[in-house]
Parts: structure tokens; sequence; C-alpha cells
């Protein structure tokens, strides 16, 4: 799970980072009054949506404090496209407005969770800001899981990025933050980009990007309560509703599966097959047929599927569900699809039955390889 920008420096505070004066608003009416809460002549005024490159896209200005509102008032209610997000862009329902910083240096810093070594990494570097991605690559400091953090580790990555004088025992300790709030908000990634240097020589931080691991939003109810669920597709809050896992991919295959394995496998042989998926949805184990039709109908509410593919290996999950979900679903699509069956395990033959007893058009086979033949092929109107 994803937080904005304002929440992301509200944590920062919370843990003693410099961040600078702001207030959020998210209606034009609220305008006048945030920024009379604010220093200085200008106002530095933040798209707030779960991507990045706003810079670049018109999603960061700094207008003299008379101007806020005009701006805010053509910018909300609006979507902002950028390098980050997709052609449609992302919803601006909420403007960060700042108090200005003067930097003499924009510098990138990063925890994020290396999943090759299993363990946390620092990710430093002297070029950050809008130009950090076609930079020099960053300096990586892994921290033992066991051992932890020592604070002359956080000096020499200092003096790694050319840093000096009393920013170095400055910059580490930073990073001891950040290695800190990191594993305390069970994150995937905590970015400082940029972290400026100021005029008076000490940091701000500039901008920020807080990932949590969903895994452990449980264990995390005050961040999960921030959720934001107008930045994310609505086939995902919907699959999320449900407790499916849905994948959006870019092919023509929809593919209904039980299991992350299975789900690999199915990918793989469609691709084997000459063919590409358009997304996977997991209906996982103990199953119903109604679950299994709203999943059907969300996965068939992707516009770019052609066909879809139904592997199940029942062990839990019974056959017999499925079908019965199935057939649910088939009978209120708005459209027509050819679909393929592969349903094997539990109640195998009351499922295969089902199905055949209802009169819809549906090629069944027991073989994986040969069920993905077929789907590429329906896909491609064979
Ligand atoms: P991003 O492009 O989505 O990563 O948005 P950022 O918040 O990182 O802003 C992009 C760039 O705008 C930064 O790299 C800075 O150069 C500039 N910027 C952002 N906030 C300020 C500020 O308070 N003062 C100044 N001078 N520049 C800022
Ligand atoms: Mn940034």
């Amino acid at each position: 799970m994803r937080l904005h920008e304002y929440q992301a420096k509200a944590l920062f505070a919370q843990y003693g980072l410099p961040t600078p004066g702001g207030v959020v608003v998210t209606k034009g009416d609220d305008v006048d009054a945030a920024v009379k809460r604010l220093h200085g002549s200008h106002c530095v005024v933040k798209s707030q949506i779960h991507a990045g490159a706003r810079g670049k896209a018109g999603g960061v200005q700094v207008v003299p404090m008379n101007e806020v509102a005009a701006l805010a008032a053509r910018t909300l209610g609006t979507r902002l496209v950028t390098g980050q997000t997709g052609p449609s862009g992302q919803p601006v329902n909420a403007l960060l407005l700042e108090e200005p910083v003067v930097a003499v240096a924009e510098l990138y810093v990063a925890c994020v969770l290396d999943r090759r070594l299993g363990q946390r990494m620092i990710l430093a570097s002297a070029e950050g800001g809008i130009g950090f991605e076609e930079g020099r690559p960053p300096v990586r400091l892994p921290i033992d899981s066991l051992r932890g953090f020592s604070p002359y580790q956080g000096r020499m990555l200092a003096k790694e990025i050319g840093l000096s004088g009393r920013l170095v025992a400055a910059f580490g300790d930073i990073v001891a933050t950040l290695i800190e709030l990191t594993a305390q908000t069970d994150a995937l990634l905590v970015e400082i980009n940029p972290l400026m240097v100021t005029e008076a020589g000490g940091f701000m931080v500039a901008d920020g990007k807080v990932e949590i691991d969903d895994n452990a939003l449980f264990r995390q109810a005050r961040l999960n309560s921030e959720r934001d669920p107008n930045q994310s597709d609505p086939k995902d809050e919907q699959a999320r509703a449900l407790n499916l896992q849905y994948i959006a991919l870019d092919g023509d295959i929809g593919c209904l599966v039980n299991g992350a394995g299975l789900a690999m496998a199915t990918m793989d042989l469609i691709a084997l097959a000459g063919g590409r998926p358009a997304n996977f949805l997991d209906v996982g184990g103990g199953t119903t047929a109604h679950k299994v039709a709203e999943a059907l109908t969300l996965l068939v509410s992707d516009s770019n599927v052609k066909t879809v593919l139904v592997n199940i290996f029942g062990g839990i999950v019974r056959c017999d569900l499925i079908a019965e979900g199935l057939l649910l679903a088939a009978a209120r699509f708005e459209r027509t699809f050819p679909i393929v069956v592969r349903l094997v395990g539990t109640k195998r033959e009351a499922g295969q039955q089902l199905l055949a007893q209802s009169g819809l058009a549906v090629d069944v086979t027991d073989s994986l390889e040969e069920a993905a033949q077929i789907a590429v092929a329906r896909a491609r109107g064979l």
C-alpha cells in the first residue's frame, strides 16, 4: 500500500526528520485559510497522486501566495499524467501547499527491501531530484538483519557520496531513522528524493515515497486507515474487497486459477503456446460459487479479455462449486467469450457434469497444456 507524499511527510516528522511547513487542501474553498498558515511570499503547490515524476509534468509548481487559489482551482479534480502514470493519469484530489525550500544540493536516499539478499538496503546518491534516474547509480549499503546498522556505516556512506563537515553525522542520523521507520512500519520502500541540503547547511525532506507491505497491514491499522482507494484501478479495489488476488497484465486471455504456483504455470504455458494473459485472478482456497461468479465478472470487466481460461486444481477448492460459479457468472456476462476449462481434483466429475448439462459452449479438457493451447487459439478467433 502506497502513502501519499503528505502522509509520508507526516510520518517522517513523527520520527523527527526535518520537513517543510505545509498544509493539505482537498477543496478550493479551503485554500485561503490554508495559505494563512504558511510563511513566505511563495508557495510550492504539489499534486498528491500515487506516482512520481510530477515535477516534470507540472504537478509541482512554485507560485506567489496570491496565485495559489487560482492554481488550486485549475488543478483539483483533474487528472495528472506523468512519466510514471498510465496514459489517463491519476486523479488529483488533494494538494500539498508547502513553504519553499532553497536548496544548494538535492540528494537521494532510500531504504528498500532487497529480495535477492533478503535484507534491507540503503541507497544513497548525491545526484537526487528529478534527474535521479538518469544519473549515476546510487551507492548501496546492505543492512545485516542480525547485526543491524551501526552509526559509523551511515557516516561512511555520507562520505562516499561526497558529503563533508557536519552533514556527515547528520546524514548518518537520517539513515538510522529511515531504517528504524522502515522496520517499524513494515515498509517495503521508504524513499526521500530530493533530500535537500539547505543554505543554512542542514537537511530538508522535500519529497517522500512510502510503500507498506500489504501483508503487514493487519498490524499497521493506523497506516491502513490512510489508504486512498481513488488512486488504484477500481478492479484492484474490487478484488481487494472480495479478498481475491488480482493482477492485471497486458494480453488478451483472462485467467481464473487457484494458487499462485498454478497461476505462474498457467502464465508460462500460455506464453509457450504463443499467447499472452490479460490478467490472472487467484480465487484461493475455500471459496464459494458466489465468490467464483464475482471473480469471473471482475475478470471479464477488463475490455482486453477475449477468452477466459479457467484452470483449477481442486484440493480444498471443489470443482462443482467452481462450475456453479462459472454458470452463475456466464448468465450475466454482457458479451460472450470462448471459455476454456481445465477442472481437475476434488468433485471433478460433478463439476464437469454441471458444465456439460448447462448447454454453455465451453472447451473442457483435463490437460493444462492443451487448455492453454485452446485458449490461445480461441483468443485469435480460431
Ligand atoms: P516528483 O517529481 O514527483 O518526484 O516531485 P518532487 O516533490 O520530488 O519535486 C520535483 C522537484 O521539484 C524536486 O526535485 C525539486 O527540484 C523541486 N522542488 C520540490 N519542492 C521544492 C521546494 O520546496 N523548493 C524548491 N526550490 N524546489 C522544490
Ligand atoms: Mn521526488
